[in-house]
């Protein structure tokens, strides 16, 4: 199987923007502007909007998720929410081990592994993020910290779902910052974690699962990076809050240019 199989994917992350009213405003712009788009559009909006959004959104090619979940299906865990109260609602998909989750909220490999556990189980495409700080970076422990975050979410998952799995590689210095990494960069770590997928899970997940870059993603950088070989997709925090800035970077691909294209 060639990487012309995987679908490329561009995911917006709205963090903690967008109330009901301006969601459903930011779709009903949006919807219009992405309609000729070969590739598949994600956003992971705030749990309060996933509901209305995803009703709007029901006949596009639109796919509405959330940005975090637990990983108990049920229980007294005060303020959090599980897979299926997620999917009642018509959320498609959820992030899962986002920087700002692991930094802010002390969320650890064994948190996120059973996160994913339970996602792959209950039926909701997990996104899972993975990526360097900068002083990991700085000492040249990349590729280790990459390897452990792998080796352990991804510790004795069902095999057989894995493939719906999503892999966001997002170096933690790159978030938020307007400073990506260069095309080049992401590249090799895309590649590194592919070799690894199959270190991990076998050929057959490493050659399906999408492995999506974040990191200050704009209009005029998401092409570099999709031209890179293993990239197959995006996540974009910032750039995808508004409809003009979110529908310019999703239309920087036509179906002419698709991975299959660039062989
Ligand atoms: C993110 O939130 O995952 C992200 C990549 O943010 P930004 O695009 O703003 O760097």
């Amino acid at each position: 199987m060639t990487d012309a199989s995987r679908q490329e994917i561009i995911i917006g992350n709205w963090k903690m923007y967008h109330t009901v009213d301006s969601s459903l405003a930011f779709l009903k712009a949006f919807i219009p502007l992405v309609q000729h788009t070969p590739v598949e559009i994600y956003l992971a909006v705030p749990f309060t909007s996933i509901g209305p959004m995803a009703e709007l959104a029901k006949d596009t090619r639109i796919c509405i998720g959330a940005q975090n979940m637990h990983d108990a299906s049920q229980g007294a865990f005060t303020g959090e929410i599980a897979a299926k109260m997620l999917l009642e609602i018509g959320a498609r998909f959820v992030i899962i081990g986002h920087s700002e989750r692991r930094r802010l909220f002390h969320e650890d490999n064994a948190f996120i592994n059973r996160k994913m556990r339970r996602a792959l189980i209950d039926g909701i495409q997990p996104v899972l993020c993975i990526g360097e700080t900068l002083e990991e970076r700085e000492n040249g422990q990349t590729e280790q910290v990459i390897r452990t975050q792998l080796t352990e979410c991804l510790a004795d998952l069902p095999l057989d779902k894995l493939p719906n799995a999503i892999l966001a590689y997002e170096p933690v210095w790159a978030i938020g910052t307007h400073q990506p990494a260069t095309p080049e960069m992401a590249q090799a770590v895309h590649h590194q974690c592919r070799t690894l997928l199959t270190e991990i899970c076998g050929d057959d997940v490493a050659q399906k699962m999408p492995i999506l870059y974040g990191g200050s993603i704009k209009p005029d950088n998401a092409a570099t990076f999709l031209d890179q070989i293993d990239v197959d997709g995006l996540l974009v925090g910032g750039a995808s809050l508004t409809p003009e800035t979110f529908s310019q970077i999703v239309n920087c691909r036509s179906p002419s240019e698709m991975k299959s294209q660039k062989e």
